[in-house]
């Protein structure tokens, strides 16, 4: 159920009408938009008996919304959301989705400080605005390396100080969440915990951006669910991000869905990356297939860059060198105006170290 308030509705009619929710025993969002609030209504098993709320002041009308994702879809807000991280001391503004393209780069796992501020200066020379890197990774094997864990958080932090670049970094589980969430700037969960429910829950009850990336298996509507449930929650800072799903093609490790963006688009407000380093799992598929994904309207990439990816713990035969970043960043900066985007790219004068 969706309230959809008049456009000079005031603040306190908003108030009333969401407090009227609460009182039904409901939950209200409050979504505001360019032209007016809609407040969506969950927590109901049935349709909400609307009567009453249509005579509320201010209110526009009540409409039932069908799609089982309420929250994330664009019948509630119709305008895309935009997640903003305003400047800061050390960082310029910037945004995942809206006309700028947002890029994140970096290492698959932080494995030394001198490999993590290493490939940091390269990113953020090139112009991204955000690093990613692993400290608890999610690995097929246990024995395989399974990321640094607090030690990598700390060197993030460093890494957001000198460059100036927001930190983008996986939590695994629900134990390790809030302290993940006290060092990062938006909190990753990984394709495989896209359906790791609690996960999702006490991620929504954050105020801290989600990246959610897409199940190697799920369907477009099992994705826009995952997001639901975190907005539910409450947090409606949401980026979804395409990073391959499992099919019959082996040329490749993932197929690349691009096909899901414009799809995603027209039902969703939410933003949407891609990830051409997972998506294909090879380095020379990463250049054309983040050309492609700028191509098809996708929001901005994330991509996996190493200084040394023969010696990488994670994911090297995916990872790109910083030149090929470099060139990565040129490319899709041509590409950008024919689908009415831009490329900021910040200069940046690194802080000196402490
Ligand atoms: C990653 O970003 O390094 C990662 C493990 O991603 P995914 O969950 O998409 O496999
Ligand atoms: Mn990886």
């Amino acid at each position: 159920m969706l309230v959809v308030m008049k456009a000079q509705a005031t603040p306190q009619q908003i108030q009333a009408v969401c407090e009227y929710i609460e009182k039904l025993g409901f939950r209200p969002h409050p979504l505001p938009g360019a032209q007016r609030t809609a407040i969506g209504i969950t927590g109901n098993q049935g349709a909400v008996e609307r009567g009453n709320l249509e005579e509320l002041p201010g209110v526009a009308e009540v409409i039932r919304v069908s799609k089982p994702y309420k929250l994330a879809s664009r019948d509630v807000k119709e305008e895309d959301t935009i997640v903003r991280f305003p400047a800061t001391d050390t960082a310029p503004d910037a945004a995942i989705g809206g006309p700028n393209l947002a890029i994140i780069a970096g290492p698959c796992s932080i494995e030394s400080r001198d490999q993590a501020f290493a490939i940091a200066e390269h990113v953020a020379a090139s112009g991204a605005q955000f690093f990613r890197g692993g400290a608890f990774k999610p690995r097929t094997s246990p024995y395989a390396f399974q990321g640094m864990g607090i030690e990598a958080l700390r060197i993030m932090a460093e890494i957001r100080h000198r460059f100036g670049l927001r930190i983008v970094t996986e939590a695994l589980d629900t134990e390790t969440l809030a302290l993940v969430a006290e060092f990062a700037d938006v909190i990753q969960i990984g394709a495989r915990n896209m359906q790791n429910f609690s996960l999702l829950k006490q991620a929504g009850r954050l105020r801290k951006p989600v990246l959610i990336k897409r199940g190697l298996s799920a369907t477009l509507e099992e994705f826009l669910m995952a997001a639901e449930y975190v907005m539910s929650e409450g947090n409606y800072q949401v980026i979804l991000c395409e990073r391959g799903i499992r099919t019959f093609s082996d040329h490749a490790r993932n197929t690349l869905d691009l096909s899901i963006v414009p799809a995603l688009q027209r039902l969703s407000h939410l933003p949407i990356l891609a990830d051409p380093s997972h998506g294909t799992g090879r380095r020379d598929s990463v250049l054309p297939m983040a050309r492609a994904a700028i191509a098809c309207g996708a929001d901005g990439l994330i991509v996996e860059v190493h200084h040394q990816p023969e010696l990488a713990l994670s994911d090297g035969p995916q990872s790109i060198y910083p030149d090929q970043f470099a060139q990565m960043m040129n490319e899709i900066e041509q590409i950008a105006p024919i689908v009415a985007r831009s490329l900021p790219r910040a200069v940046r004068v690194p802080a000196p170290t402490a």
